[in-house]
């Protein structure tokens, strides 16, 4: 029996009153927790589950709100994975539970398949002969749904990384039909290249790499000599130097050929530790190692994925790095395990469609909420084997006679949150704006000191990452392990820019409606249409966006808590804006051509940008600067895997660890791996085993 099974156990035997848990920080893992902890019966084991954030919203990193025009602002640009199973299963379960069509049928999004729409138009963008282009890959659907009730868990092995990167090569080759005459069809070749004889050429490729495979082997031949004699077979078949098209494909190959070879080569199968073995590595390196062509290293959906986990080190834009098995994961679970689709996108904002709907679905479970409640320091007893007290600051009184704080409001019927707090339920106060930042004035209305025993017994510490340095600073200096995670594990700064526009996706050039590429130059690597959010919107009619395009990337910056405050914070927005208005002006055109001019970016065609042009037209569109620490992103760098703590290694007896911070099995930043870790927290409190009721297979 586990050490808190036992306790429930005991609480049984003695009659003993039942646990407080406070879960400090609501965000995707904090909520997570909260969801698992509070299900049907929960009352029956606890008295009371409070969750704990600082200012008016829930979701944190995957927060968003809504703005002029009832626009939504997201904290960055984001989409679900279609092999997100604990994620989906998550909000299958919430939106099941709240039963919209009975009890709000006032709200437009009622179930999870209006919320979430499949996404398999994905591009990367390429350069070739000095030009960037974008290649579409238009990915495959199959007929499964992520988050089924009792679906059984798809699992990645060997065998069947194999079988999907055949099929993914498939896709591969439908998306070169896809690209017409343009894009990278064309080809600096003397011949002119038809679609068709580029397909028929990928095609005959993966037949010879059928062929090779199927061929009979000499006897003492391995697995992997068949994957080098079906490499070379192909290789023979293409024009590699002067085909674009023939390269990306040998290219991919090579690529999937090394990951292969590399799991058998270093036993990735039979070693206990599975993928993370080779965490210490970074992946493209371990790939060269493992026989990959160094022009791997520009092949686009490798550098797609590595601007998908922000994987620079130390934030440098000039060094990507990845940990290998962190990579392999990701690219397994993205490539070969989903389910619908490859991406799902949400149909509104990710506040509106992830994060409303869980606090209603909570707060109707009986779930406490405690908006305006800064987290500023944990402290441990004298036997520093528990935490005794957290310190907060409590950041607004509620209005005479409000007696919770209800963080929503409706646009088109629908909950949201706001940009700002509903200023009717809290007493007034000024710098509203700075209550959700680090930077924010420090004027609180009262210290509010929670104490084990009284306020709480059980802790759920689902602060970000960078918060964790700020209000841990008692266990970092009371345990090493929590001085090394802090010191190793890193985060980094991101920016994401949202700007609508009046033209259509045609006029603009999209290469799809609903197109979502990686892989260019950073920092603004990544982007993506999200037309399937305009209908949530409240745009007046004469100036009515057609097209709203996400865009998101690192950025370089460096914080302390010694430095100073303001002006790093007003650096960092000039950082942004300067970035941002460069990539319009000089960069945007491979994803939205119909949108550049002579004369740099066409920025008469933003909605509501009233004639401004460069950075005064900027100011009218949505630019999300996230280098508070709360916001800063967790990379996966290599070696330092080994120093995240599990959601049940806080070291104390009343405390357990969640966010995507923490070592889940995933160990990436994302939503998956924030619901994996608030899951593994609850499991934890619960008496459960770490996996209990876990959906597929992590490090261990
Ligand atoms: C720009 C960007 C784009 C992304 N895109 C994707 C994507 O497309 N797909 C994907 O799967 N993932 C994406 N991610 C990652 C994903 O958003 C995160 O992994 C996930 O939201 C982390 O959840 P969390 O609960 O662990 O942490 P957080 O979201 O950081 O939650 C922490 C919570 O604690 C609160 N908090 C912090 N400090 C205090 C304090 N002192 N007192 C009280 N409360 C506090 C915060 O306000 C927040 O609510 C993206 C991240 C970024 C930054």
């Amino acid at each position: 029996m586990n050490r808190w099974a036992k306790r429930d156990f005991d609480a049984h035997r003695v009659n003993r009153k039942k646990d407080k848990i406070a879960i400090l920080g609501g965000g995707m893992a904090g909520l997570t927790a909260a969801w698992r902890l509070s299900e049907p019966g929960w009352q029956n084991r606890f008295d009371s589950i409070t969750v704990y954030q600082r200012g008016w919203r829930l979701g944190g990193k995957g927060a968003s709100s809504r703005g002029e025009n009832g626009r939504i602002e997201e904290h960055g640009l984001h989409v679900w994975i279609g092999s997100y199973e604990n994620a989906f299963t998550l909000i299958r379960e919430c939106y099941a539970e709240l039963d919209r069509a009975t009890t709000d049928p006032e709200a437009p999004i009622r179930t999870w398949d209006q919320a979430f729409t499949p996404a398999n138009d994905v591009g990367a963008t390429d350069r070739w002969d000095g030009e960037w282009r974008l290649w579409l890959g238009r990915f495959t659907g199959n007929d499964e749904l992520p988050g089924e009730p009792d679906a059984s868990p798809a699992d990645m092995t060997a065998v069947r990384f194999v079988e999907r990167a055949l099929a993914l090569i498939i896709d591969f080759s439908v998306s070169l039909r896809a690209m017409g005459d343009t894009g990278l069809a064309l080809s600096t070749s003397a011949e002119h290249l038809t679609p068709q004889r580029s397909l028929d050429t990928v095609q005959r490729a993966v037949l010879a790499a059928t062929a090779a495979m199927a061929d009979p082997q000499p006897e003492n031949a391995t697995a992997v000599d068949a994957l080098n004699h079906a490499l070379d077979a192909i290789r023979g078949t293409l024009d590699y130097e002067r085909r674009a098209d023939h390269r990306l494909t040998w290219t991919l190959l090579s690529l999937i050929t090394a990951t292969v070879r590399g799991v058998m080569a270093d036993r990735l199968m039979t070693d206990p530790r599975g993928f993370r073995a080779v965490n210490n590595e970074d992946y493209a390196m371990w790939v060269l190692r493992h026989g990959a062509h160094p022009d791997v290293l520009e092949f686009p959906v490798l550098r797609a994925m590595y601007n998908m986990v922000f994987g620079y080190e130390k934030g440098h834009l000039e060094r990507p790095t990845v940990a290998a098995g962190v990579g392999m994961l990701l690219v397994g679970l993205m490539f070969f395990t989903y389910k619908g689709a490859i991406f799902w996108k949400m149909t509104a904002g990710m506040g509106d469609i992830v994060m409303a709907p869980i606090y209603e679905a909570l707060h109707r479970r009986g779930v406490h909420f405690e908006f305006f409640h800064r987290v500023d320091s944990l402290h441990l007893d004298a036997s520093h084997q528990h935490i005794d007290a957290v310190t907060m600051g409590r950041q607004a009184w509620l209005a005479e006679g409000v007696d919770h704080y209800d963080p929503l409001m409706r646009v088109h019927g629908l909950p949201v949150f706001p940009k700002r707090p509903l200023a009717e339920q809290i007493q007034p106060r000024a710098d509203l704006d700075g209550l959700e930042s680090h930077f924010g004035s420090r004027d609180d209305v009262e210290t509010r000191v929670l104490r084990r025993g009284v306020d709480f017994d059980r802790v759920v510490l689902a602060v970000s990452l960078g918060m964790v340095e700020v209000v841990a600073q008692e266990l970092i200096a009371d345990r090493p392990e929590w001085r090394e995670m802090t010191e190793h594990v890193r985060t980094i700064g991101t920016q994401g820019i949202q700007i609508w526009l009046r033209p259509d996706h045609s006029a603009l050039g999209l290469a799809a409606p609903a197109i979502t590429t990686s892989g260019y130059i950073p920092p603004i690597d990544t982007f993506s249409s999200m037309p399937q959010t305009l209908w949530a919107e409240d745009w007046p009619k004469h100036d009515d966006p057609q097209t709203v395009a996400y865009f998101c990337g690192a950025l370089d910056v460096h914080w302390s808590p010694t430095i100073d405050q303001t002006a790093y914070v007003d650096r960092c927005h000039q950082i942004a804006r300067t970035e941002a208005i460069n990539f319009l002006d000089n960069l945007v055109g491979v994803h939205l051509p119909g949108a550049v001019t002579e004369n740099g970016f066409a920025w008469h065609l933003l909605a509501g940008v009233n004639g401004h042009r460069g950075e005064a037209a900027l100011a009218t569109q949505h630019l999300s600067v996230n280098v508070d620490p709360s916001d800063r992103y967790v990379l996966s760098i290599p070696g330092t895997d080994e120093y995240r703590l599990r959601p049940d290694e806080s070291g104390y007896e009343n405390l357990v660890l969640a966010g995507d911070w923490t070592d889940s099995g995933l160990n990436s930043g994302c939503i998956e791996s924030a619901v994996l870790s608030g899951l593994q927290a609850a499991n934890m409190i619960l008496g459960h085993g770490r996996f209990h009721r876990i959906r597929g297979l992590y490090l261990p």
